[in-house]
């Protein structure tokens, strides 16, 4: 089916596809199949993860082809994809070893399940362990199925058009409304679930499920504080600190607590404190963890130091947090992400009357006119904060949307997060290091080259991202390898140029890295659109100035 629908361009072909494949299926077979249509292999929330990355499953075509690493780089770099040239391999008849595991013949729940014991995996041994059970399912598989087994586990078949298609052609398959079907996508994050529902009819019946994490609202930049008014003339917004820490979505159903990234990753075990502070609750909370220490906000690397540590606990005292809820999604078993943000904020200080451990609400203000948002600006720089986020009081709350109802203001408005492609080898103190960091941002589905750095980060860091990168490696030229886009950094910058230095025909000038942004995944990062943006910007500066 995947093959199929990814022969035709037709969106109509391939909704009519999906849709007969979909509703010719069982029921537990529709949840896999619909999930597995979208690039998704386990259900939203279930916190499983294959742990299956490129270099694994490089080693294991190695294995299952007989072919040198040498021949697999090559077929790989002609097709630009692993599971292209695995189909091709596979293709010509090779399969070197049987399988170690007894092939089964292959079913979708059989695949599904494989991926299950996958994640299952853990501990001294595990690399082996998986490589033994890939080999096994690879070696069960036709050449075609093999390809999408890979894309699977790799996530390459994520991406925000083939979702939609999906939804589209579950709403086709059992005569549901597309409306209802996103709705209920939003909501649960899982259209495999979805899909089971439509062809129940029950998809009026869903509402947000604490303890699984919901896609965040995003913000869109500013470039001045008149812009805010511009866009709201004569309307009171509602405005916040931006904080510098680490977005979390807080879950509490009396004891039971979970706590997920903006990458929807659960990072409960990172923040014992925050854990503590809303026990008890019975809500969903969006908000910022920063580091904070005798009332002041402590600089973003700093919180960092306890992201990567393996026991958070070690470093509590040290670097002590504080959440900051923003936003209140979800109370008592009601959603409340329908209401406006004016109502969702008195039901959050209702919630949260006073500081409740490592827990507080955001302080907000209410401001009109460019002037009070250029004094409250001045002001959070001035307590450590980054700038301002301006919120439209009468908004709801936008499941996975960035727009214009929130708006961010920072005073660096030239930094940009960009994706780490390649790297080259250091000099001196730095040789044997990839200290300098070759990044590249999306135009449209290709990410383009738009500059290197000579990182401005610590020898720990650089230590750490060297590991990394090579984990990450697909090409080495010597003193220059190419990487799996996967190290998202944030690059700060004196201007953006029009250049045909790099392929994205911009540059940076005085790039250098700020920070490694282990936040943010490949798909965070920023676009060609915001540097022409920022070109602009640039430009009009520069004839204000003169
Ligand atoms: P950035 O790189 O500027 O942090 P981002 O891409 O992570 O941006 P945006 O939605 O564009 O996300 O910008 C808003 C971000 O600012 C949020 O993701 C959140 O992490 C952070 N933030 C800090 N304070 C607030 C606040 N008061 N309200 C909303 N978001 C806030």
């Amino acid at each position: 089916m995947l093959e199929k629908s990814g022969s035709t361009r037709s969106r109509l072909a391939k909704v009519a596809m999906m849709s007969e494949y979909l509703r010719g299926l069982g029921e537990e077979e529709l949840g896999i199949a619909a999930r597995f249509l979208s690039g998704e292999i386990y259900p939203r929330g279930s916190g499983m993860d294959a742990g299956v990355g490129y270099r694994m499953l490089l080693d294991v075509a190695a294995q299952v082809t007989g072919a040198s690493e040498e021949e697999l780089l090559r077929t790989y770099r002609a097709h630009g994809d692993l599971g292209d040239a695995l189909q091709e391999i596979l293709g010509s008849g090779r399969i070197a070893q049987p399988p170690l595991v007894p092939a089964e013949p292959l079913s979708l729940k059989g695949v599904y399940d494989e991926f299950v014991r996958l994640a299952g995996i853990a501990g001294e041994g595990s690399y082996q362990r998986k490589i033994v059970r890939l080999r096994g399912l690879l070696t069960s598989c036709s050449p075609l199925e093999a390809k999408y087994v890979v894309k699977l586990l790799l996530g390459e078949l994520r991406t925000g058009a083939v979702e939609g298609v999906v939804e589209q052609a579950i709403a086709e398959a059992f005569g549901a409304k597309p409306e209802d079907v996103k709705r209920a996508r939003l909501m649960t994050g899982d259209l495999g679930e979805v899909a089971i529902l439509a062809r129940r009819g029950a998809l009026g019946s869903v509402g947000i499920s604490p303890l699984r994490p919901l896609d965040f609202m995003l913000a869109e930049a500013l470039a001045s504080p008149e812009e805010a008014v511009e866009r709201y003339p004569g309307k009171a917004l509602i405005a916040e600190y931006k904080y510098d820490g680490v977005r979390a979505q807080v879950h509490a159903v009396g004891e039971e607590v979970r706590i997920f990234s903006r990458r929807l990753e659960d990072v409960t075990w990172s923040f014992p404190e925050v854990v503590e502070g809303v026990r008890g609750l019975n809500a969903v909370l969006d908000g910022e963890v920063v580091a904070f220490r005798d009332g002041a906000p402590l600089p973003f690397h700093e919180l960092q130091r306890r992201l990567r540590r393996k026991n958070p606990q070690e470093l509590s005292d040290e670097v002590p947090v504080v959440y900051f809820a923003y936003d209140v999604l979800y109370m008592d078993g009601r959603s409340l992400v329908d209401l406006p943000l004016s109502d969702r904020k008195r039901l959050l200080s209702e919630l949260l009357p006073e500081k409740r451990g490592a827990i507080s609400t955001s302080p907000w203000w209410t401001i009109r006119s460019a002037e009070e948002i250029a004094e409250l600006f001045r002001r959070s720089r001035d307590e450590g904060y980054e700038g301002l986020m301006l919120k439209d009081p009468d908004s709801a709350y936008e499941l996975g949307k960035r727009g214009w109802k929130w708006m961010k203001l920072k005073e660096e408005l030239d930094t940009l997060d960009a994706v780490v492609v390649g790297a080259e080898y250091g000099h001196g103190k730095r040789a044997g290091l990839l200290s300098d960091l070759i990044f590249a941002v999306w135009d449209g589905d290709l990410l383009k080259v738009v500059g290197k750095a000579y990182s401005g980060l610590t020898d720990r860091e650089i230590e750490w991202v060297t590991k990394r990168l090579r984990e990450l490696e697909i090409r080495d030229e010597g003193l220059r390898i190419y990487v799996r886009p996967e190290i998202v950094v944030e690059v700060a910058f004196d201007l953006v140029q029009e250049s045909d230095r790099h392929d994205g025909g911009y540059a940076l000038r005085f790039p250098r890295i700020k920070a490694l942004r282990s936040d943010k995944g490949p798909e965070d990062a920023d676009t060609m659109d915001k540097l022409r943006w920022l070109a602009k910007m640039a430009k009009r500066r520069g004839t204000l100035h003169q």
